[in-house]
């Protein structure tokens, strides 16, 4: 019996399939802003310096290959901790913090859910609307009920706080809710200082479980200061959980580089729950690789390759602040009518245009620029070059 004839093909996923649309793509002027991968003034993803000079270290220096342990490394996740809440912080010296080494954000985000899932009695999982679409499909996958929670207002093209706190306020006792640290992705809009702190009380008062998707650390305003949302909430909760992706602050996107991080309310509580983290590990794929984690374990442990990470990492922000700037420009100078400055606030990779599905169609038909149908674009895709035809091409399909 043929046990797969029946098999219907899966949709493409919106933002991967988009990646090998533009690659088939022959037209040589054609634009990627799909993914979100950052690319430097001549449209090049390269290695960060200090990496670069990091693998070097390693090459020379690496003695074996042996297994790394089910969590990954002591010393990469002790870092993980300090960049998250500040080196001192009474959350790590406390023993409360316990970080696993994992793959990706993605993958600690599926560490994530399958703990919510096992271990506690999170009856939903709260997630902003619009978000990255990975956050439902991995939820899902676990068999998680999914709430949504209002973020975006159209309207304004700013954050929709009154629906936000509207809906948050049905979360119950016990919800897991996902925030994003810095750098919302898709909309590029984040909570302001003020609006942390209210979130973050609300959530202590209410008993949620928060999890703090961190993607983008560095990217918005610096890596202490993008921390202010998770460090807020982690004076106010005993409890919370972490995923964090190195992947684009380090540039190391193919590596698979990232972190679960799990606070509970004493050590001892935090090795009892931290057990079962290394049981869902080792059934979904025993223990992480080694190379990335050991390139950032020796980056951070060291002065100078620290200090050049750091100012590279601000270069690449700084470089997609001003690429926002020069957008909304020269949007207006080749014609555009409409009022696109509420870009030049976002935060991180990513600008939600207010473009259309249709528009964005055109957009990929007659002149082969690539943007999510959602109207998200990689701000860090446009470049010198590439900027003029771009506005021109956008102010055609307003
Ligand atoms: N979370 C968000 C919000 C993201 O945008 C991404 C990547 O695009 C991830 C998580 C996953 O990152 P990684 O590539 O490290 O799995």
């Amino acid at each position: 019996m043929a046990m797969f004839s029946h098999i219907q093909a899966a949709p493409a996923d919106p933002i991967l399939g988009l990646g090998e649309a533009f690659k088939a793509d022959t037209r040589a002027n054609k634009i990627n802003l799909g993914i979100g991968v950052y690319k430097d003034a001549k449209g090049q993803t390269p290695i960060v310096k200090a990496i670069k000079e990091a693998e070097t270290r390693l090459l020379a220096e690496e003695n074996t290959k042996n297994y790394l342990t089910i969590d990954g490394r002591a010393d990469f996740n002790k870092q993980t901790q300090a960049l998250l809440f500040g080196e001192t912080a009474e959350i790590i010296t406390s023993g409360r913090a316990k970080t696993a080494q994992s793959l990706g954000g993605t993958g600690a985000l599926r560490i994530a859910a399958e703990f919510v899932k096992r271990q506690t009695n999170a009856k939903n999982v709260w997630i902003s609307t619009p978000t990255w679409p990975n956050h439902n499909a991995i939820f899902n996958a676990v068999g998680m009920n999914i709430k949504e929670y209002r973020y975006y207002n159209k309207e304004t093209k700013a954050l929709d706080w009154d629906n936000l706190i509207a809906d948050l306020s049905k979360a119950e006792e016990g919800d897991v809710v996902l925030l994003h640290g810095c750098c919302h992705n898709p909309t590029g809009i984040d909570p302001t200082p003020e609006q942390w702190e209210t979130l973050a009380k609300m959530s202590a008062e209410k008993g949620w479980l928060p999890l703090f998707d961190f993607a983008y650390q560095g990217f918005a305003n610096g890596l202490e200061e993008d921390a202010f949302g998770l460090r807020t909430f982690a004076k106010n909760h005993r409890e919370l959980l972490v995923s964090s992706s190195f992947s684009k602050n380090f540039g190391l996107y193919n590596e698979r580089v990232g972190a679960f991080t799990l606070v509970a309310d004493n050590a001892e509580v935090a090795n009892n729950a931290f057990s079962h983290v290394k049981t869902i590990i080792r059934v979904l794929y025993s223990n992480p690789s080694s190379h990335g984690a050991s390139a950032v374990a020796t980056v951070l442990a060291d002065d100078k390759l620290r200090a050049d990470w750091i100012a590279e990492l601000a270069e690449m922000r700084d470089r997609i602040k001003s690429m926002r700037t020069k957008f909304v420009q020269l949007l207006k100078e080749k014609g555009a009518t409409q009022n696109f400055d509420f870009i030049i606030a976002q935060n991180g990779m990513f600008s939600f245009s207010g473009l259309t599905p249709e528009q964005v169609d055109r957009l990929k038909e007659e002149f082969g620029i690539y943007i999510v149908r959602s109207g998200r674009i990689n701000v860090a895709g446009i470049t010198d070059d590439n900027i003029d035809r771009l506005c021109e091409c956008i102010v055609q399909v307003l």
